[in-house]
């Protein structure tokens, strides 16, 4: 048989076209060329390595960090008739000798290993004497200490690149910092390979941020648009999850929680449960998700604001990796920004810089009025281009006019001053609208002459006047406690200096479910149930057998023979085999039933494919190197100098080569020079607002990016 990897893309795995570079990845590696490959979560990593391994004569070993991703790895790739095999620890002596021999006779395409079993010296024999053609390492990102999950076992994998020096490498990971993406680069030895790096925007995901003002019903009310869907709750601590968990689960949710606190064997279940569909959602801490490969999570809520944007991008990008549409919902409250900074008192100063540094980065995601995929790509270096991406709030939220908003605002300046700048949000709300409560009248707060002047005003209205007056710091909420405190603009305002204007009253969102349902949902319940029946005879998750996306093209084609079924998105020849005969006579049966005959032409929703282009970063630098000066390229792209000094760092971070003399562009002393090296040698690269403060704001971030490039670029000494 003549096998391409589109062949095998179609025969194998069912899928007609390949992604973005998924191809070239292909090709790059069946040349022996080694790869970096950065790619979002769900973007379809794993077919990179896997068609390759079925065109090469030897073995291909993927080198994974986590035993329950091997496993989910193995048990798909042999649902498609693929022979791959594991070794870790979680072997019984027989099933790990008989893997052993498997790949002594050559009759498994795929080896799956941790980095410890592999520097075992049996299996580096094993390897030796055997044919390897390619080594895959997963996840390539844990070998460096910027990244989250940093394992020290990684860092003897740059060994194997010398120790095997016929077999091509291929690195693999969705981590987006630069930082970590170049240490990679280094720490793996792989200077001289080529770099696939995709743009990081999931476009399937919708992503909304509301106020926080009774949490409970707002999830209840999110979740209830999703029935029998799966989905993620992320709370900040194990007590609030097990709270939010009973309270669920006392209503008749189907649900569990998941956190340090509980024991392994109670978690596992709890994770085994979920991805099996026997239950619908997890409430968890941060501590749930690595190694969940489940495809069909339909939305992510955080109950709780995030401590960043890492780990809100990391958690949000669980949802939605069979492509389908998902939703992320984000309920922010400012109060949980004050148990963050609870975490902060332990912290040294210039950890304290980043955390804030980190902090910052939420919140301007939070808050923004822009799209926010803005704020999110950016953080990774990204610039979100579109103006309206149709999948965000924010987005759809039609631009409404600011009204002159004076009076309200005067009035709730003047409750602050006159309750002395002490008090937060909620109790400036509670005298303004005349409130009983003890806190109230314990404080002779019912004296005042501002209380129960805004009575009239709702408290859900008077919480989103204060959200737009804490945005435009007009008024600034206390680090450490939360009360507001007036500024000079708030001054302005008080003493009819200036005028306010706003938006008066919370835009009652569209309650749409961003999941689409134009499919024949009867027939999508029954084909449902009958994969979850062979999913637990077969002891393996449903989406093994047939991914959510498979049964949903189902519901719209209604295949009725083979022929129809293996056009079907994710259909092969080997699912053909095995689960045509359960599942066509149920379809059958169902169109006799309804009078339905199979429809050829009909489009699925179409589906966002995951965008890839070439970074902005990536066009600047060759621009630059190309001989283009600073202003020249600024001109060019009509923005500031420090925009394109940003797109020089990622440059240079992702590993590239800039030409030399970005110096001519700083007008620092020799001195200055010296104190921005020593506080990046103390500070780190991470970020450049600690270098600032520590240097006393003299010295402006213009100069200190231009060195940061020097420094990266080699351009400097780092003594
Ligand atoms: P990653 O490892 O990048 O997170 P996976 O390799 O698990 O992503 O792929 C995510 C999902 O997308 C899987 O269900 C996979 O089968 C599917 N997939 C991958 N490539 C394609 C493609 N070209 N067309 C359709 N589906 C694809
Ligand atoms: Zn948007």
């Amino acid at each position: 048989m003549n096998k391409t990897p589109k062949s095998i893309m179609k025969e194998v795995f069912g899928y007609d076209e390949f992604r973005e570079n998924q191809l070239d990845i292909i090709n790059s590696t069946l040349n022996k060329e080694d790869a970096i490959v950065v790619m979002p979560t769900g973007s379809g990593k794993s077919l990179c390595y896997q068609i390759p391994s079925l065109i090469f004569d030897g073995l291909t070993v993927v080198v994974s960090p986590l035993i329950s991703l091997m496993k989910d790895q193995v048990e798909q790739l042999r649902e498609v008739g693929i022979k791959a095999v594991f070794l870790n620890s979680s072997l019984t002596y027989e099933a790990y000798e008989e893997n052993i021999q498997t790949i002594r006779n050559n009759s498994s395409r795929l080896l799956y290993v941790a980095p410890e079993t592999l520097f075992q010296p049996r299996i580096l024999d094993l390897l030796d004497s055997i044919k390897v053609d390619c080594f895959t390492i997963d996840e390539a990102h844990c070998i460096s200490e910027w990244g989250h999950d940093f394992r020290p076992e990684y860092r003897k994998l740059s060994q194997i690149r010398e120790d095997f020096p016929d077999s091509v490498f291929t690195a693999f990971t969705a981590t987006a910092t630069p930082i970590v993406q170049k240490d990679m680069i280094r720490s793996l030895n792989l200077n001289e390979a080529k770099q696939f790096i995709s743009s990081f925007d999931r476009k399937n995901l919708f992503l909304e941020v509301v106020n926080k003002n009774d949490p409970l019903t707002q999830t209840v009310d999110f979740i209830n648009r999703f029935p029998n869907q799966s989905g993620l709750i992320y709370c900040f601590s194990r007590r609030q999850v097990d709270e939010l968990y009973q309270t669920l689960n006392e209503n008749g949710y189907s649900v569990k929680p998941y956190h340090a606190g509980l024991s392994d064997i109670v978690r596992h279940k709890n994770q085994e449960l979920f991805i099996r569909d026997d239950i619908q959602i997890i409430v968890a801490t941060i501590a749930f998700g690595m190694g969940i490969n489940k495809p069909n999570i339909r939305f992510v809520v955080h109950y709780d604001v995030p401590k960043n944007i890492e780990s809100y991008y990391q958690q949000i990008g669980r949802a939605g990796r069979d492509g389908l549409n998902s939703h992320c919902l984000l309920l922010f409250g400012y109060g949980d920004i004050g148990k963050i900074k609870y975490f902060f008192k332990d912290k040294t100063d210039n950890e304290l810089k980043i955390a804030y540094n980190q902090l910052d980065s939420i919140l301007n995601f939070s808050e923004t009025e822009e799209c926010r995929r803005k704020p999110l790509l950016n953080y990774f270096g990204e610039e979100y281009e579109q103006d309206n991406c149709k999948m965000c709030d924010n987005c759809l939220q039609d631009k409404k006019e600011q009204i002159n908003l004076t009076i309200p605002v005067q009035k709730f300046l003047s409750c602050m001053k006159r309750t002395g700048e002490m008090f937060g949000v909620h109790h400036i709300i509670l005298v303004l609208r005349g409130s009983k409560d003890k806190k109230v009248l314990n404080r002779n707060h019912d004296k005042i002459s501002t209380y129960g002047i805004g009575a009239d005003i709702s408290n859900k209205q008077w919480n989103f006047l204060a959200r737009q007056l804490i945005r435009k710091k007009i008024i600034i909420p206390d680090e450490q406690y939360g009360s507001l405190k007036l500024t000079s603009q708030a001054w302005e305002i008080l003493k009819n200096e200036t005028e306010f204007f706003g938006l008066w009253q919370e835009e009652t969102r569209k309650k749409k479910a961003f999941v689409s349902t134009d499919y024949d949902t009867n027939l999508f319940e029954l084909l449902r149930s009958k994969r979850k029946q062979i999913a637990d005879e077969r002891n393996v998750p449903p989406y093994v057998i047939f991914s959510d996306k498979t049964l949903i093209d189902i519901c719209v084609h209604y295949p009725q023979s083979n022929d129809s079924l293996l056009k079907i998105h994710g259909v092969g020849q080997f699912k053909i085999e095995k689960y045509s005969n359960a599942f066509l006579p149920i379809i059958i049966e169902y169109c006799l039933e309804k009078n339905i005959s199979e429809k050829q032409n009909v489009k699925l929703v179409k589906l966002p494919k995951t965008g890839i282009k070439k970074r902005r970063f990536e066009e600047v630098g060759e621009m630059y190197n190309s001989g283009k000066s600073i202003s020249e390229l600024r001109q060019h792209y009509q923005v500031k100098s420090q925009t394109i000094y940003t797109h020089l760092t990622l440059f240079v971070q992702s590993g590239n080569e800039l030409r030399k003399g970005i110096l001519t562009e700083s007008s620092l002393s020799d001195e200055d020079r010296k104190q921005v090296v020593t506080q990046f040698n103390e500070l780190g690269f991470e970020a450049l607002s600690p270098i600032f403060y520590a240097l006393k704001e003299r010295i402006g971030y213009d100069e200190i990016k231009i060195m940061k490039i020097a420094l990266l670029n080699g351009e400097l000494n780092t003594e």
